[in-house]
C-alpha cells in the first residue's frame, strides 16, 4: 500500500465525452495542446508533475531568498553531497540546462558520445556541438518479449568494439542514463556500471552519469540483482555515483519537485570552474542556478525522502502491478515494467494502421476519448521526425509520483481494454501542420478516412 495518507486534495476534471471531443478537435488531435482541465487522470510524464510531502511544503517556508551562498544552498548542497559524495555542487533550472552546460564545455566537432540511449534532450545537446550521439543498448532491450531484468545496461562487446575500431579514437566520453528512459525506463545494473568505469579508466574516457532516475535505478538493481538485494538504496546510489567522474539530473523526476536541475562534479576545479562560468551565464549566480531558495529547500527534502524503500517499494510495486493487470486485460505493455511508466504496445493492438499513420496517437487519442486519460506515444511520430519509423509503436503512461491511487489505475485499466473492442474502428492520423523540431509537441494532425 503507498506509504503515506493524503492530507490535501484536488478535485480532478470529468469533461464529458462531447465536451473530449471537442478539446481533441480544437487540440488539432494533440494531447500536447489539449487543456489540463479536460484530463481526468494525467499520465502524460512524470517530470515535475509529483506531490510534495507535508515536510516539504513546510521546508518552502523557511527558504532564504539571499541571492548568494543562501542557507538553502547549503542544506541542498549538503543532502546531494551525502547522496553522491561529488565535492562540487551546482543548482540549475532542470535538467536541460545541466546538458547544455556539461556538454558545451567537454565536446568539440567530430567527437563521439556513447551512450546506454541518450535522452532525446541529452542527444539534442550533444548534437549542437557538433558531435555525434551514439546509442548502444544491449540486444535485449530490442526484445520486448525479454524478461531480462537490465534491459537499460549498455552493450559492453559494441563499446569494445567501437573504441578498438577506425573512430575509437573520437570517442571523448560515456553517458550512462538510469534509468533508461527512452529505452523505456529499463535499469541498468550495477555491474553493467562498474565495467563502464573500468572501461572508462582503461581508455581514458569519462564517465558521465544521468542521474535523473537514481533512486528508482536503485531499487531495482536491488529487487533484481542477486547480491545487493539487502543493501539499502542509499548506499547502492551511493556506489553508483561513485563511479561517475561528471553527472547531472533533471529533479523534476527523483527530486521530488516540481522544477530544479543539478550538476556534479568531482575532483576537477578546472572542470568545475568552467561549468561554474556557464551556469552564471546561463542561470544566475551559482548557488541558485535559476530557482528560488525555496525551491532549493523543497528538493532538499525531497531528496532525503526518496531513497525511502517504502516508498521505492510502493512506487515499483505499482508500476509493476498496472503492467501485469493490463497485459492479463489483454492490453499488451512491455514487461517486466521498471518504475516511472507502462508502455503499451500499441502497434499490435492497431495492426491495421501503418507507422507511418501512427498507430500509438491513434491509441493515445482513443484512449483519452474513452476516459479522458492522457498519455504520450512513443513510436513514428514522437521518433520518426526524420521521415523514418521507430522501431516499435508504444504509448508511454507515465507514473506522476505520489499523485494517484490504484483506484485511479483501474480506471485507466478500464478505458484501455474498452478502447480495445474499438481497435477495429480506429484510424490512422496524417500531420497537417506544427513544425518540424520535436515536431510531436506542436503537431497538428488529423484522422485519416478508412479507405
Ligand atoms: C527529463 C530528463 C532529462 C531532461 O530534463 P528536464 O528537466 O526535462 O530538462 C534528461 N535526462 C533524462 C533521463 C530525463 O528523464
Amino acid at each position: 500500500m503507498e506509504p503515506y495518507r493524503i492530507k490535501a486534495v484536488e478535485p480532478i476534471p470529468f469533461p464529458t465525452r462531447t465536451e473530449r471531443e471537442r478539446a481533441l478537435a480544437r487540440a488539432g488531435h494533440n494531447l500536447f495542446r489539449v487543456p489540463a482541465a479536460q484530463v481526468t487522470i494525467d499520465l502524460l510524464t512524470d517530470s515535475g508533475t509529483g506531490s510534495m510531502s507535508a515536510a516539504q511544503w513546510a521546508a518552502l517556508m523557511t527558504g532564504d531568498e539571499a541571492y548568494a551562498c543562501s542557507t538553502s544552498y547549503v542544506r541542498f548542497e549538503t543532502v546531494v553531497r551525502g547522496i553522491s559524495g561529488f565535492d562540487e555542487i551546482m543548482p540549475v533550472h532542470q535538467g536541460r540546462a545541466a546538458e547544455r552546460v556539461v556538454f558545451s564545455t567537454l565536446l568539440g566537432p567530430g567527437d563521439i558520445v556513447v551512450s546506454n540511449t541518450h535522452f532525446d534532450t541529452t542527444r539534442a545537446h550533444v548534437e549542437v556541438t557538433g558531435s555525434e550521439a551514439r546509442d548502444l543498448p544491449c540486444p535485449e532491450a530490442a526484445d520486448l518479449d525479454s524478461d531480462q531484468p537490465f534491459k537499460g545496461n549498455i552493450d559492453l562487446r559494441a563499446l569494445a568494439d567501437l573504441l578498438a575500431g577506425p573512430d575509437g579514437h573520437r570517442v571523448k566520453a560515456v553517458v550512462m542514463t538510469v534509468t533508461n528512459n527512452g529505452g523505456g525506463g529499463q535499469p541498468v545494473s550495477l555491474d553493467n556500471l562498474r565495467r563502464v568505469r573500468a572501461v572508462c579508466d582503461e581508455h581514458g574516457l569519462a564517465f558521465l552519469l544521468d542521474a535523473s532516475r537514481f533512486a528508482e535505478n536503485s531499487w531495482l538493481i536491488r529487487q533484481r540483482e542477486q547480491e545487493h538485494r539487502h543493501r539499502e538504496p542509499i548506499d547502492i546510489a551511493r556506489e553508483v555515483f561513485g563511479l561517475a567522474d561528471v553527472f547531472w539530473a533533471s529533479l523534476k523526476k527523483d527530486g521530488l519537485a516540481n522544477i530544479g536541475g543539478v550538476i556534479g562534479v568531482r575532483a576537477n576545479p578546472d572542470l568545475a570552474g568552467r561549468f561554474r562560468q556557464l551556469v552564471i551565464l546561463n542561470e544566475g549566480f551559482s548557488t541558485y542556478g535559476g530557482l528560488a531558495g525555496r525551491d532549493l529547500e523543497a528538493l532538499a527534502q525531497g531528496l532525503t525522502e526518496v531513497t525511502d524503500p517504502r516508498y521505492l517499494a510502493d512506487r515499483a510495486d505499482t508500476a509493476s502491478w498496472f503492467a501485469e493487470t493490463l497485459h492479463k486485460a489483454g492490453v499488451p505493455v512491455i514487461r517486466p515494467a521498471g518504475c516511472h511508466a507502462v508502455y503499451v504496445r500499441a502497434g499490435e493492438i492497431l495492426p491495421h494502421i501503418p507507422a507511418h499513420q501512427f498507430p500509438g496517437h491513434a491509441w493515445s487519442c482513443a484512449l483519452y476519448l474513452e476516459g479522458g486519460v492522457r498519455a504520450v506515444e512513443f513510436g513514428s511520430l514522437l521518433l520518426g521526425s526524420g521521415g523514418g519509423t521507430a522501431p516499435h509503436e508504444l504509448v508511454r503512461l507515465a507514473l506522476p509520483r505520489r499523485v494517484y491511487t490504484r483506484s485511479h489505475l483501474e480506471f485507466v485499466v478500464e478505458a484501455a481494454i474498452a478502447v480495445g473492442r474499438t481497435a477495429d474502428d480506429l484510424t490512422g492520423y496524417r500531420i497537417v501542420g506544427g513544425s518540424p523540431a520535436l515536431r510531436h509537441f506542436t503537431a497538428v494532425l488529423e484522422p485519416v478516412a478508412f479507405p
